[in-house]
C-alpha cells in the first residue's frame, strides 16, 4: 500500500489531481469500519463482497424468474456496494486495482490466446 498523503491514498505524486479511483479509495478508507484485528478486517471485506454479490444476483433473479424489468437504479447501487468492499479488500491486502486488473488480463491472455472458446476454458492453459 502506498503512503497516504492529504486526502488521497493513491496519488502520492505532488501536483497530480485526484482520480476517481483515488477519491473512491479515500472514501472507502474513511468509511470502512475498523475491526479489532487484521483477520476480522479481511473477513469483513470478504463477507461484504459475498453479501453484495448476493444482492446483485437477487436483482438479476427478479428479471430472470419473475419477468420484471431489470431495476437499473438497484443494479448501479449494488455494483457500487460491491466496489466498496472490493476496494476495502484490496486496501487490506495492500493491492491496487490496477495490479489486479493487469494480472487478470495476463492470465486470460494465456488462457484464451485466440479468444474465448469452450475448449480453451476447459483446458485452462494458465493453470497447466
Ligand atoms: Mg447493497
Amino acid at each position: 500500500m502506498q503512503e497516504q498523503t492529504d486526502n488521497c491514498i493513491y496519488n502520492t505524486v505532488a501536483g497530480l489531481p485526484p482520480t476517481t479511483a483515488s477519491i473512491f479509495a479515500t472514501h472507502v478508507k474513511t468509511l470502512m469500519k475498523p475491526m479489532p484485528n487484521a483477520v476480522d478486517d479481511l473477513m469483513h471485506a470478504a463477507v461484504g463482497i459475498a453479501g453484495e454479490a448476493g444482492e446483485l444476483l437477487d436483482a438479476v433473479k427478479k428479471q430472470w424468474v419473475y419477468n420484471k424489468p431489470l431495476d437499473m437504479v438497484n443494479m448501479v447501487e449494488e455494483l457500487g456496494d460491491l466496489e466498496f468492499y472490493m476496494e476495502a479488500l484490496r486496501q487490506n491486502l495492500g493491492l491496487s486495482r490496477e495490479v489486479i486488473l493487469l494480472q487478470n488480463i495476463e492470465k486470460l491472455k494465456h488462457r484464451y490466446p485466440d479468444g474465448y472458446s469452450d475448449a480453451a476454458a476447459q483446458a485452462r492453459a494458465d493453470k497447466a
